[in-house]
Formats: C-alpha cells, sequence, structure tokens
C-alpha cells in the first residue's frame, strides 16, 4: 500500500517532469494560451518540493493537501487553483489513514476530479485537464500503469477537440489542431504516480 513516502516522492518526480518539460509546455500554451503554462506548473511544483521537504507530512492526505495549498498560493492563472483543488480535494478524500491502496487512491481522485468540474465548469471533451483526468480515474482500477496510458491517450486526443473553456476558447476554431497544455501537464502528473512514486 502506499504511505506518505510514497506520495511525496510522487509529488517530487511531477515537480521533475514539470522541470523537464516546461519548455514543451509554454510551446504548447504558445499555440493555443498565453505561453505561460510550464513556467506556472514549474514554479507552482517547485514550491511544492520545497514545502514537502519543510514540513515532512506525515499522512497521504496531508502530503496533498500541503501540495495543493501550495499550487494555489504560487499558480496564478487557471491552472493553480484548478490543480491546487485537485489536490486538496483528494487529499481531504484520503483522510489520514496513514496508508492507502489503489482503490482509495482512485475513489479519492474521481472526488478530486469531481471538485475541480465544479470549479472550473468543463466537462471531457471540452479540451481541458480534465481529458487526461478523467480516463486516468476511470481506468485505475485496472493499476496505476493503465491510468497513466489513458491520461496520455487522453491528453493526444484533445488535439483535434475545439476548446471550450479556459483561454483557448477564445480562439473558437483555431483551438483546433493544438494539444491542450494542461492536459499535457495532467498526463505528466499521472505518469509521475505511476513511475516516480515507487
Ligand atoms: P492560463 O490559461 O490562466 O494562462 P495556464 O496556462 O497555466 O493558465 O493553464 C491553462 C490550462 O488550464 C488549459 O490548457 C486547460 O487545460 C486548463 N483549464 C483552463 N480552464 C479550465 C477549466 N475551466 N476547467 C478545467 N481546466 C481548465
Ligand atoms: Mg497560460
Ligand atoms: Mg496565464
Amino acid at each position: 500500500s502506499l504511505d506518505a513516502g510514497f506520495f511525496t516522492r510522487w509529488m517530487r518526480a511531477a515537480a521533475d517532469a514539470m522541470d523537464r518539460e516546461a519548455d514543451r509546455l509554454t510551446d504548447l500554451d504558445s499555440a493555443i494560451g498565453d505561453a505561460d503554462h510550464g513556467t506556472n506548473m514549474r514554479r507552482g511544483f517547485d514550491a511544492v518540493r520545497t514545502a514537502l521537504a519543510d514540513e515532512e507530512p506525515e499522512t497521504p492526505g496531508a502530503v496533498l493537501m500541503l501540495a495543493g495549498k501550495k499550487l494555489v498560493s504560487t499558480v496564478g492563472g487557471a491552472s493553480g487553483p484548478l490543480y491546487g483543488t485537485l489536490l486538496r480535494r483528494t487529499g481531504k478524500a484520503l483522510g489520514d489513514a496513514p496508508s492507502v491502496g489503489v482503490p482509495e487512491l482512485a475513489e479519492a481522485l474521481r472526488a478530486g476530479v469531481d471538485a475541480v468540474t465544479q470549479l472550473g465548469g468543463a466537462a471531457p471533451g471540452d479540451k481541458t485537464m480534465l481529458d487526461a483526468l478523467v480516463p486516468a480515474v476511470d481506468a485505475m482500477p485496472k493499476g496505476l500503469d493503465a491510468a497513466s496510458a489513458a491520461a496520455s491517450e487522453g491528453a493526444e486526443a484533445t488535439v483535434p477537440l475545439l476548446a471550450r473553456k479556459g483561454r483557448a476558447s477564445y480562439l473558437g476554431d483555431r483551438s483546433i489542431g493544438h494539444q491542450d497544455p494542461g492536459a499535457t501537464s495532467a498526463a505528466l502528473l499521472v505518469a509521475a504516480l505511476a513511475h516516480g512514486g515507487g
């Protein structure tokens, strides 16, 4: 089962991925947004990494709640409150258990994704982070690798979509033909869970 150390490694692996892929995320956002998604995610997850090292939270829920709080406070723009809500709500749903299994994590992430839906008003197919997150949560009962594969496929499947939420929606038809930056970073987050947490 997955303890606080596992969740801390997940968040560190996510921070590494956002560092490594920041230029790509910003390039994607320059096509259909304002060219800041890579810097937003890197700044946010750097702050998460520092806060986890300083505070050493002792339960999975506390790790994710701290991470979410840091994302809200350090990331301007749409993605900070949305990712912050995802992690805070998921952490809250995990409660104070010292360790959790994949089924419990899947259930908690479902609550987190539902909170993102409520906050942002987007649905799957609107060309947002939800297009990676929802398939990942749906696939998670089959395991973390299945979730990661589903998130990557979901992100790639945003290319032909018309953006209906967020900044990219201002472009109308011109948003078609580009991969959504937030769906791409969401796939990195789920890949970090599958490959970095262990
Ligand atoms: P901003 O658009 O404020 O510059 P970012 O560039 O950091 O913020 O993040 C953009 C990403 O946020 C988009 O690619 C999309 O995936 C996601 N996003 C934007 N609005 C919403 C929403 N209402 N619901 C879900 N995700 C959204
Ligand atoms: Mg942007
Ligand atoms: Mg911005």
